[in-house]
């Protein structure tokens, strides 16, 4: 099949090669063809989408925008297939694929570990103060003032969304010896056998110290944390966001950080990251008010969108998004197919 690859970066391209190599070797022993992989450094959108004319497949990411427009541009080019290297698909309008007869396929599961360990990462760093640390000691500054944290040990870690990466944060935290408490629309008999339990959603501020997001950008979860959901979080709680930026209202954290309501913020993902994220902007003046006043916080870290980033997940992403494309090309079912109306909404 021919796969046009939006959002193509270096490691896109070397990890996908790999993978339709291994899979070509294993199509040329069943006598079958490989894919045709053509790749665009742009995201698709409206402008981009041009180019997918004559590719079956149209290959995306994150932030790459798949409105009724562009879904119809690209089914009037041909394409017929549109898979995702990645699990959320907040960024795809699904109603418009399934109308258009587009199929759309994700990547179910690929590391749940590398989104849970990012997860713990930041909130390491934000409590014992890493990036301060990092930048002091460089200066030869070995003073300790302002970066004293506590103790992780016997606090109260809530998971909000006790899915696969939720559930992996949730025994991590476990294992530091923190009482986890959860919120879940589907609660699972997995995160009780940790020895957590589940809170009703407006509990959940009130308890914990710590605060992790873990479940999917949908219309219901849309700013879940906000002005009024803040203010009843305990004074001082830590936040941390790896799942898509839209479950927080930043103007609402920042009034908080600012005044101290919320003690520090670990963030992978952010509202308006498609303009940012993923390219080096290191030489242009960021016009984004909003996420410069973030970044001007000491206890704010954010990484741009790093959290799945490793080899173990990339490999697997790119060997899955191929099996996807496979399984369409020969007619079989789609194993990791995004149904309009899934029995577990995500
Ligand atoms: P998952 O489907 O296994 O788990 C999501 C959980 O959220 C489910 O248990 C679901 O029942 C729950 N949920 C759904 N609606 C909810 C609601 N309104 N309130 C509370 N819980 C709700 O998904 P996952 O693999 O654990 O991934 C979770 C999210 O992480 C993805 O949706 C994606 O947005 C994000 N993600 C981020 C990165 C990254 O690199 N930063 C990588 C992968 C995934």
């Amino acid at each position: 099949m021919k796969i046009a690859v939006f959002s193509a970066k270096r490691y896109d391209r070397e990890f996908l090669s790999a993978a339709n190599a291994k899979a070509d070797a294993k199509a040329e022993a069943q006598a079958q063809a490989g894919h045709q992989l053509h790749f665009f450094d742009a995201p698709l959108d409206l402008d981009s989408v041009a180019v997918a004319a004559g590719h079956e497949v149209a290959c995306i990411f994150v932030n790459d925008r798949c409105d009724a427009a562009v879904l119809q541009a690209l089914a009037a080019g041909g394409t017929r297939l549109l898979a995702l290297r990645c699990t959320g698909f907040n960024n795809v309008d699904l109603s418009a694929a399934a109308a258009l007869g587009l199929k759309v396929v994700r990547v179910v599961t690929y590391s749940p570990y590398s989104v849970a360990e990012h997860a713990v990462a930041l909130l390491l760093a934000i409590n014992r103060k890493v990036h301060r640390a990092y930048a002091r000691t460089r200066d030869s500054n070995f003073a300790l003032d302002g970066l004293m944290g506590f103790d992780l040990h016997g606090k109260t870690v809530a998971v909000v969304g006790t899915g696969k990466i939720g559930l992996v944060f949730a025994r991590i935290m476990r294992g530091f010896g923190c009482a986890v408490i959860g919120y879940d629309k589907f609660p699972s008999q997995a995160f009780l056998d940790l020895g957590a339990r589940y809170v009703g959603a407006g509990d959940i501020g009130a308890r914990a110290d710590i605060i992790s997001l873990h479940c999917p950008l949908t219309p219901e979860t849309q700013h879940i944390i906000n002005q009024e959901t803040l203010g009843r979080m305990k004074r001082g709680a830590l936040l941390i966001n790896t799942s898509r930026g839209g479950l927080i209202d930043t103007e609402a954290a920042i009034e908080a950080l600012k005044s101290g309501q919320l003690g520090g913020l670990g963030l992978d993902v952010y509202e308006q990251e498609a303009d940012l994220f993923f390219r080096d902007l290191s030489s242009s003046i960021i016009s984004d008010d909003v996420f410069q006043r973030l970044l001007s916080f000491p206890n704010v870290i954010v990484t741009g969108h790093q959290a799945f980033f490793t080899e173990e997940a990339i490999g697997t992403i790119c060997e899955t998004t191929l099996r996807s494309v496979t399984q369409f090309a020969n007619g079989e079912a789609l194993s990791d197919e995004i149904k309009l109306e899934p029995a577990k909404p995500q």
